[in-house]
């Protein structure tokens, strides 16, 4: 396995890849590497010749307050694990290398980046964009895997493949969790031990929603109404936001009659970790 830090590098070696036949995967993340990335590498792995993983804390998709200084950077054990799963070449570009002096464009996928977590984090749909479309161009994938933990994340993505034309295919792999229920994030890093034991809770209310909703509950004040009882009995986390959207990330009201997105955000009282998760209730009839 290879580590390249240059774009113009990686993207004269995909060029040449593509000429000759070989199928490119790509996972693009931003390191400190968890089962949940090794997973995506794994899945895209039997369905590409050359599979590519980026590490790189992008600056964009972070706001003023956020956690961009202190988000972990563990390249070296990072390395280690992305060989075992069989990624061929890593690509870690630095920030300079991404957006160099003069850098100005901005690709913005309207309405839907404006809702759930576009709301709570201003542009931060803006730097994903414009940064995994940057990384699209340089890595040339034919396919690429997202976690469906950032399900908004994957629903902006795909909008952004559509409207513009994007030659990729898009992979989605579900949310990869702790033996106790816990999304596994690089931000879990943060959390204290007590605020660890409370993180199962995360995941208890979406299951809650999600026995209801077997039950037949359709409305989405009631299932908005049943996570957020669950999560009152926490004593270190407070609720960002239970959302109960569809596909668009519109946010619903009484009787359900569509797919649902049921989308959730907490943060810890002690570390303030913002921890985020979500599951898909579908109509079977
Ligand atoms: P990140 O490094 O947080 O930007 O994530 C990189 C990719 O890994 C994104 O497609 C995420 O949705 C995905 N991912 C992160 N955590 C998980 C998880 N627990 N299960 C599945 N995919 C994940």
């Amino acid at each position: 396995m290879e580590i390249i830090h240059s774009s113009k590098e990686i993207q004269n070696r995909m060029i040449a890849a593509r000429a000759e036949g070989k199928r490119i995967g790509f996972v693009p993340t931003m390191g400190a590497l968890h089962t949940g990335h090794i997973a995506l590498a794994e899945k895209v792995r039997p369905d590409c010749d050359i599979l590519v993983l980026s590490i790189f804390v992008n600056p964009l998709q972070f706001g003023p307050s956020e956690d961009l200084d202190k988000y972990p950077r563990t390249l070296e054990s990072d390395a280690e694990k992305a060989q075992a799963a069989g990624v061929d070449i890593i690509f870690a570009p630095s920030p300079r290398e991404m957006y160099p002096q003069g850098f100005e464009t901005t690709v913005s996928c309207g309405s839907i980046t404006t809702r759930l977590e576009g709301a709570a984090r201003p542009g931060h749909f803006d730097g994903v964009t414009t940064v995994v479309l940057k990384l699209f161009n340089i890595v040339q994938p034919h396919v690429s895997v997202f976690g469906q933990k950032d399900a908004q994340q994957v629903l902006v993505i795909r909008r952004m493949v559509e409207d513009l034309s994007i030659p990729v295919e898009l992979d989605i792999l579900p949310t990869v969790r702790e033996s106790d229920g816990l999304a596994m994030s690089s931000r879990n890093a943060y959390l204290t031990s007590e605020e660890r034991l409370q993180g199962p809770i995360i995941q208890r209310g979406l299951l809650d929603a999600q026995e209801a909703w077997n039950r037949g509950e359709r409305n989405a004040e009631q299932l908005r109404k049943i996570v957020l009882n669950c999560y009152a009995q926490s004593s270190l986390m407070t609720t960002e936001y239970v959302s109960v959207a569809d596909y668009s990330c519109v946010e619903l009201s009484g009787e359900i009659s569509s797919e649902v997105l049921l989308s959730v955000v907490c943060r810890t009282a002690v570390s303030q970790t913002r921890l985020i998760d979500n599951s898909i209730m579908k109509l079977l009839d």
